[in-house]
């Protein structure tokens, strides 16, 4: 069977050996005579899986004692709500940097919890942009900054992150966790839904500094991250197969050489798709500013809207998935993160050439 080109945005293309891997284990997990889904989550075989999801993920991105990895449902969204619930007091501020509707949408649902406020915004230039990381400034005694490390609509990343703000960094790295090394002793908060580059969709990755987990009676118990901490993710049943499968996302990673080894795949499936909009004499315009340039959805237009359109119908038709940009913003889009094999970018930059040799 030949896989599909696939360039969805999440949920997104799996690695083919996750896949397998699954398949292999499907009827009979680990001799039990069930599947996965049908082992209890408290089973001593499934708590293997999910400490071991913990575990890898603690040494692919070198996650200090000091931190809490927490599997939660309620998809990246929900985090824009828990977030403020447990980490805004009401006599503080919490600040967003604005980089796409993402970003917005997180602060609108803070607006509703306490107040807030906007410390740079690139919507003046249809966020087009990621600001200068160096010139965010934060009250002190601020709660914490949201930022959004990769904006996928926008097809816009953060390169370098803040370093003169002394509250909690938080951020929502939905669209780009695991595609390339970080300090995560920088952040106070990361959270991401899995669907893009750690597993399928029903699964929330919080990892939060210990000392920001603070029980709280007021707040409603399924939405205390305390809650979570404090019985490793078990508080109720938890997505037991969607964490499987990050399980062995993970697996996969760390046989790809870890994140480092990722980076590079990444770092070269990138360029060869903007050397490709750069190399068009204007056929193919990118929508992010060069230094912003995400290397996870890679964002362009065609010179008109009906060459957009005959590009993406023709695309279809060679078999490329997922290629239309999101309907807020039109155009095109090719995610690219983790799990799309290099061969699937080149097949994709080899249809562009042709179709702009016939088409300019
Ligand atoms: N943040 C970012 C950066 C995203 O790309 C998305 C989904 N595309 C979300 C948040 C929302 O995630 P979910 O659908 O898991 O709530």
């Amino acid at each position: 069977m030949k896989r599909a080109y696939n360039f969805n945005a999440g949920p997104a293309a799996l690695p083919e050996w996750v896949l397998q891997e699954a398949k292999e284990h499907w009827l009979n997990f680990n001799d039990t005579g069930m599947s996965l889904m049908e082992l209890s989550h408290r089973s001593a075989d499934y708590e293997a899986v999910h400490n071991e999801a913990k575990e890898l993920l603690t040494s692919l991105l070198s996650i200090p004692d000091n931190y809490e990895i927490l599997f939660l449902q309620g998809g990246a969204s929900l985090q824009f709500t828990m977030i403020p619930m447990n980490l805004l007091p009401k006599n503080q501020t919490a600040y967003y940097a604005l980089t796409g509707i993402w970003s917005e949408k997180a602060l609108k649902e803070a607006s509703k919890l306490g107040n807030t406020a906007i410390s740079i915004s690139s919507k003046n230039e249809n966020y087009s942009y990621i600001p200068n990381s160096e010139q965010i400034e934060v009250p002190k005694d601020a709660a914490y900054l949201h930022i959004t490390s990769n904006n996928t609509i926008y097809g816009t990343q953060w390169s370098s992150y803040p370093t003169n703000v002394s509250v909690p960094l938080i951020a929502d790295m939905s669209s780009d966790i695991l595609s390339t090394p970080i300090d995560v002793s920088k952040f106070g908060l990361i959270y991401a839904g899995a669907q893009k580059n750690l597993g399928p969709s029903g699964v929330t990755v919080v990892i939060i500094r210990k000392d920001l987990i603070k029980e709280d009676a007021a707040l409603p118990t399924m939405l205390s991250f305390h809650t979570h901490a404090k019985s490793n993710s078990l508080f109720n049943t938890p997505p037991t197969l969607a964490i499987y499968l990050l399980s062995l996302v993970l697996k996969w990673v760390k046989k790809q050489g870890g994140v480092e080894g990722i980076a590079t795949i990444n770092n070269e499936k990138a360029k060869h798709l903007y050397d490709v909009i750069d190399q068009s004499n204007g056929f193919y315009r990118g929508h992010a500013e060069e230094t912003s340039r995400s290397k996870m959805n890679v964002t362009f237009t065609l010179q008109s809207e009906n060459l957009t359109k005959a590009f993406l119908q023709e695309a279809k038709e060679a078999g490329f998935v997922g290629l239309n940009g999101h309907r807020s913003v039109g155009g095109c889009r090719a995610s690219i993160y983790n799990a799309v094999p290099l061969e699937h970018v080149m097949e994709l930059t080899k249809f562009m050439k042709e179709f702009q040799r016939k088409n300019q």
